[in-house]
């Protein structure tokens, strides 16, 4: 049902900022100074968040009118990969910005991510490699330009130059490594393989048989999920101050308005608020992305099938763990192969099998920011259940045991006090490449999903591309792999 709806022309959206889009564009200076072209004190949470009375917090300009609910942009989803796309519209153009979301940034897979930014598990030659390169050097440039304001990645992002150790137990996986080194020194990449000699120096607890080792990436990073959040949060509602961004928490997207049944989306109706987008609608709902497309296009003659899955998994905390020290972050070799494995199907039915035993576990160990050590990680095809399954932590506590013995002297079961335990919903789509890109059928709707174990990794090259998209730059990165076309359409 068309809804109609007269948008407000009084609403100053446009040429807030005083200085030109351009010299915004640096992710170098990201400060609350240059994001918003003149000195702004950042808001205060307390200062900036408004609860409505329907219970959503709001940051902007919130004592405006409804005329207030008009947008260039409405994004739906702030998980990473909406909330970035947010900052890079928001740095890079003068479009103004509304930020949904059914609960609140950390709430979805991205508050249970693990925060690797690795290439050591990255193919070159592969169809995300030039994607994940630009988000990696985003990243870089982001970690940077925090340095160069006086203050410290590791403080504001959890930002640590671990360097990578992707490890192998058997002569197979160690020659399998080895070839990667190869290739991805070739690209230029700092690589090396090391023996289970070179090991016992560089990552002492790592107990491995001679036939084993590690592709050992000393460049790589991790960030911690939840620090990277509030920093970007923060930057965005700088620009709630100009009128140009608002945050729509714990109110979710319901239906799209197309007035006159056009292509073009004219409005978001969430379950509080109807929301103007004048230039583009971008849906970034994470696993929630396809169930949420079929509810939207369900009245229309758009034939839409987003193969995006819950694909849940577990992550153990060991809070301010001192009984031994990880040098850098550590995956076993098989972690690509559970990555990419793809959904079981029965003979008479096409559709993906969900059943526990399709749990699969590998591991993952590395020491966070705050001195934690965060051990992972499963993956499962259980629907959207988010709930904890002691088995499956078991599992995890037993296969990283493997690995790092000293572990085996502590008791699970005496640990329960210091733990912590993040359940998230990755983004899975079975041909492992996320979605990015405008929905056939509509002129001005954009999906971004599908990122599944490597959405932060992927996040900002990801939010340049849509940016790029919704503002008709050219793309910095070849965007046809992450098409719909041929892919979600039949
Ligand atoms: C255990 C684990 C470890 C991981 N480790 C890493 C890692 O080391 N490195 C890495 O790069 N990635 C990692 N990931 C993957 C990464 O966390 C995800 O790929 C990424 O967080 C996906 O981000 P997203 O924004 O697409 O989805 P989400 O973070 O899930 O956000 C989607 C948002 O959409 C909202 N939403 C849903 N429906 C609606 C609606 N109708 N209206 C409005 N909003 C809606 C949800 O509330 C949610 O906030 C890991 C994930 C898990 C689970």
């Amino acid at each position: 049902m068309a809804l109609k709806i007269t948008i407000n022309s009084n609403l100053n959206t446009h040429g807030v900022l005083s200085a030109p889009p351009n010299k915004l564009h640096s992710h170098l200076l990201p400060s609350f100074q240059n994001i918003c072209g003149r000195r702004i004190r950042p808001l205060s949470l307390k200062q900036s968040n408004r609860r409505s009375r329907h219970g959503a917090v709001r940051v902007s300009n919130l004592s405006q009118s409804s005329a207030s609910n008009s947008f260039d942009v409405v994004i739906i989803g702030a998980g990473i990969i909406g909330l970035t796309i947010a900052r890079h519209l928001l740095l890079s153009s003068d479009l103004s910005v509304a930020l949904v979301d059914a609960a609140l940034p950390c709430s979805g897979a991205t508050g249970a991510g693990q925060g690797y930014i690795w290439k050591a598990h990255k193919s070159p030659g592969t169809e995300k490699w030039e994607l994940m390169m630009r988000s990696h050097q985003l990243w870089e440039s982001l970690a940077k330009s925090i340095q160069l304001q006086g203050m410290d990645p590791l403080e504001v992002l959890g930002w640590k130059k671990t360097g990578s150790l992707l490890v192998s137990k058997t002569a197979d996986e160690s020659a399998m490594l080895k070839k990667r080194v190869e290739e991805l020194s070739q690209e230029g990449l700092r690589a090396e393989f090391l023996s289970t000699n070179d090991l016992l120096s560089e990552e002492p607890e790592l107990v491995l048989e001679k036939e084993g080792g590690a592709a050992f990436l000393p460049d790589d990073y991790q960030l911690d999920a939840h620090r990277t959040v509030a920093f970007i949060e923060k930057g965005n509602r700088c620009f709630a101050v100009e009128g140009r961004y608002a945050e729509f928490y714990h109110d979710p997207a319901i239906g799209l308005v197309r007035p006159g049944n056009s292509c073009e989306v004219g409005a978001i109706q969430t379950s509080k608020d109807t929301l103007l987008s004048k230039r583009a609608v971008v849906i970034a709902a994470g696993c929630w992305t396809g169930s949420l497309m079929h509810d939207l296009i369900k009245q229309s003659d758009i034939e839409l099938d987003l193969p995006i899955k819950p694909r849940k998994g577990h992550l153990l905390v060991i809070e301010n763990f001192k009984s031994f020290k990880l040098n850098h972050g550590i995956m076993e070799a098989g972690y690509a192969d559970h990555q990419s494995a793809t959904l079981k199907a029965t003979a008479s039915d096409s559709r993906p099998v969900y059943n526990a035993q399709d749990l699969s576990v590998s591991m993952t160990a590395t020491m966070d920011a705050s001195g934690n050590l965060v051990l992972g990680s499963s993956r499962q095809l259980v629907g959207f259940s988010t709930e904890i399954d002691e088995s499956v932590i078991n599992h995890i506590w037993q296969r990283v045991g493997e690995f790092l013995p000293a572990l085996r002297k502590e008791s699970l079961e005496d640990l329960r006090q210091s733990r912590e335990i993040r359940v998230g919903l990755r983004p899975y789509i079975p041909d492992g490449k996320p979605v990015i890109g405008l929905v056939p059928g509509f002129s001005n709707v954009f999906l971004a999903a599908g990122h599944e174990g490597e959405g932060l990794s992927l996040a900002l090259g990801t939010a340049e591309m849509i940016a790029d998209m919704v503002l008709g730059n050219p793309s910095k990165v070849d965007a046809a792999p992450f098409a719909l076309l041929g892919r979600c359409f039949h």
